[in-house]
């Protein structure tokens, strides 16, 4: 298998997104593709992959089923890594520097090599900085012919309108849990249970999931579960010895898009826990639980706290999440989170049981 292969998919091996596929299929048929496109969805659902596939599709010299014929030279080329028309760019650290927008201005001046459309595609968009964006913004308004032009991006409204505004969005969905927790069982061999944890705690990203499957995502989560749970009786002090511990987490992770690691996923697990506690204590189905595997912990912690501290800290822990995304100072966000929800649980009685 050549380098990169095993990881192309076609359209027809991407799961959950028929309708964007269906959008992109069609521009096509008419022969009017538009120089660029914003896909828009949560990270891990198959925005790149898709882009990859639909680089292959507007490339085939054959096209079979409204797919690549993946024979022909640019589907081979596209699918080993090597298409010489093909841009990719993504974060460099936490942003997307000027420098990045700038060489791609350069490729664009020069003719295709030998695809019949230039594809690039931008990873997390947003994370353009403003000389950046406003040096894309260029590229966008005088696009040479032949360029198609593929933005990935969570939340258009962290990007420049007037780069919204250039291009078609296309919506990416999450996937239905129990879509995620099958593709899980029967390719990863996942039990049952930690299957159903996994497709709801990722919110119907599989590539979230997916990571979280192949490292120790349930030690971190089991841990993270306790530290919150413990954090009533903890001094102000230990409670921000905590805070650092998952800062420099942060730090020795990957970089880049670590929405499965460090911080952000202290966010989601305590998140998630916290619905799950608002669940039970407004006695709603417990088949909607997130973390089914701790139930009784569950159950007993949420008869110790109110509702409205609940949604309190859903809240802040919503906000929390927004504010890491938006490349806000790390350690402010979860020293606020933190203390506050410290804060709500206080008085509440002990929850660590
Ligand atoms: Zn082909």
């Amino acid at each position: 298998m050549k380098q990169g292969e095993s990881n192309f998919k076609s359209f027809s091996q991407i799961i959950g997104q028929e309708k964007a596929i269906g959008i992109l299929r069609q521009v096509m048929e008419r022969d009017r593709i538009p120089h660029a496109y914003l896909f828009v969805g949560i990270p891990g659902i198959g925005k790149r992959t898709t882009a990859m596939a639909f680089a292959r599709f507007v490339n085939c010299k054959g096209r079979v089923d409204g797919d690549g014929c993946g024979r022909c030279v640019p589907c081979r080329q596209i699918m080993g890594g090597n298409f010489p028309d093909l841009e990719q760019i993504e974060p460099d650290g936490q942003v997307i520097k000027i420098e990045q927008i700038r060489e791609l201005n350069r490729v664009f001046e020069y003719k295709r090599v030998s695809g019949r459309y230039r594809v690039c595609i931008i990873q997390q968009a947003e994370k353009m900085t403003e000389e950046a964006a406003n040096a894309f913004l260029k590229t966008l308004e005088e696009p040479a012919p032949g360029n198609i032009i593929i933005l990935g991006v969570t939340e258009p409204l962290d990007l420049l309108p007037t780069i919204v505004s250039r291009c078609q969005q296309i919506s990416f969905r999450p996937l239905p849990s129990d879509m995620v927790a099958t593709w899980l069982m029967e390719n990863k061999a996942l039990d049952p249970e930690k299957a159903s944890v996994l497709a709801r705690i990722s919110e119907g990203s599989l590539g979230r999931a997916l990571e979280m499957a192949e490292d120790d995502y349930f030690e971190r989560r089991q841990d993270d579960i306790f530290k919150i749970n413990s954090l009533q009786n903890q001094s102000p002090v230990k409670a921000l010895e905590t805070v650092l511990e998952f800062v420099q987490r942060d730090r020795k992770g990957s970089g880049g898009d670590d929405s499965t690691t460090g911080v952000a996923q202290v966010l989601t697990t305590w998140k998630t826990w916290y619905r799950d506690l608002l669940l039970l204590k407004v006695e709603g189905p417990e088949d909607l639980l997130f973390n089914v595997d701790f139930s009784q912990r569950l159950k007993n912690t949420a008869r110790n706290l109110s509702i409205e501290s609940l949604i309190k800290s859903i809240l802040l822990l919503d906000q929390a999440q927004r504010d890491i995304l938006r490349a806000r100072n790390r350690e402010l966000v979860m020293e606020n989170a933190v203390l506050t929800i410290k804060e709500e649980g206080h008085g509440q009685g002990n929850t660590n049981q």
